[in-house]
């Protein structure tokens, strides 16, 4: 126990004026009197006045209990501060994943500014592809209409002009002068009489735009999910026969339950699960884990012998709750024997039913 450093306090004043100075120890009843036990019932110090008033109560000497509460507050402080690396190395983890969805953050928002800008040049693109093509379908219709209308036109003011000359011819009296006038206005009228001009029309007004915009609208509307759940390692669990009892050769099966830090299930899937099965001499065994799209997660593996394995079952790289679990894979024959002793294969596709079932 350390020597107490002598400093002033609110006894000191008292101390000048009593007979006996009670230092340090003074019984905070009595002024001017020094505390020398200490009751364990009361937990406070005991002066000889006040021993009268805890004379049932458990006594021991002031020194030894202040002795007791030293240690006693010396292992509090060990414990507590036992704490701090558990702290400091869940702070960086924490730190790390913080960081980590920042990045992811800043990285989706990227993806999608350019995922936009992309549809957008699309969507310009085509604009202008569909702007040059009602131009070029128009103008080819334009054209063909166009000198239907300038044929017409020169037709017209022909026929116009002869008919004129000839009325003309006509008002005035016919003689010889005239004779050889009128026939060539007749050839002229004959000739005009046998042009073909084009009265039908050569073309049509059809020019119409089909946007077929609703389905495309829809696709906008739903365009990209973030996609996220709210689980974590700590509350998800493992379920199923698989975690115990394996068969050589055929496939086990273990349902994983998503949680969140409430322990509320998870109710959408695409949560980051991995799974492993260590044998005993490191190598992996492959499984495959399917996503149920509704918080839970179905991994089927197959082990190729018998021993004692462990399965790793980690959320977003952490281990969820009872991981790594402990695996005895039995042969087929075994398990053969356990049941019926019958058929090996009619066996264990029984025995298999009831392990995926759950
Ligand atoms: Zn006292
Ligand atoms: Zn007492």
């Amino acid at each position: 126990m350390e020597a107490h450093q002598h400093s002033p306090d609110s006894s000191s004043e008292e101390c000048t004026v009593l007979e006996a100075p009670p230092g340090k120890n003074a019984c905070p009843q009595h002024s001017g009197k020094v505390a020398d036990h200490y009751c364990s019932a009361c937990e406070c110090a005991l002066c000889e006045d006040c021993v009268g008033d805890h004379v049932e109560h458990p006594k021991v000497p002031l020194s030894q209990a202040l002795e007791q509460h030293r240690s006693s507050l010396q292992e509090s402080l060990g414990t507590i501060q036992s704490r701090l690396p558990q702290i400091s190395d869940a702070l960086s983890f924490i730190k790390e994943i913080l960081q980590q969805l920042t990045n992811q953050r800043a990285s989706i928002e990227e993806d999608i500014q350019s995922s936009f800008e992309d549809l957008h040049k699309q969507l310009d693109v085509r604009k202008s592809v569909l702007l040059m093509e009602l131009e070029v379908t128009y103008g080819l219709k334009q054209k063909v209409l166009q000198a239907q209308v300038d044929s017409l036109v020169r037709g017209e003011g022909d026929i116009m002009a002869s008919s004129t000359q000839t009325e003309e011819a006509l008002a005035g009296e016919a003689c010889v002068a005239s004779h050889q006038v009128e026939r060539e206005l007749q050839e002229n009228l004959q000739e005009l009489a046998g042009l073909g001009l084009p009265c039908q029309p050569e073309e049509n007004d059809q020019l119409d735009l089909i946007m077929e915009t609703d389905g495309l609208r829809k696709s906008i509307h739903n365009l990209g999910t973030i996609v996220t759940t709210s689980a974590v390692a700590s509350q998800s669990e493992a379920m199923g026969a698989g975690l115990e009892q394996c068969i050589v050769g055929h496939p086990s099966s273990v349902t994983i339950v998503t949680r969140d830090k409430s322990g509320g299930a998870c109710k959408s899937g695409n949560a980051i699960l991995s799974a492993e099965v260590f044998t005993p001499d490191g190598s992996i065994v492959d499984g495959e884990i399917v996503d149920h799209k509704n918080g839970t997660y179905e991994f089927v593996y197959i082990v190729p012998k018998e021993g004692n394995f462990s399965l790793a079952l980690r959320l977003y790289d952490q281990h969820i709750k009872g991981s790594p679990f402990k695996l005895t894979v039995s042969g087929a024959f075994e398990a053969e024997v356990e049941v019926s002793g019958e058929c090996v294969a009619s066996t264990v596709t029984v025995h298999f039913k009831q392990t995926s079932s759950l």
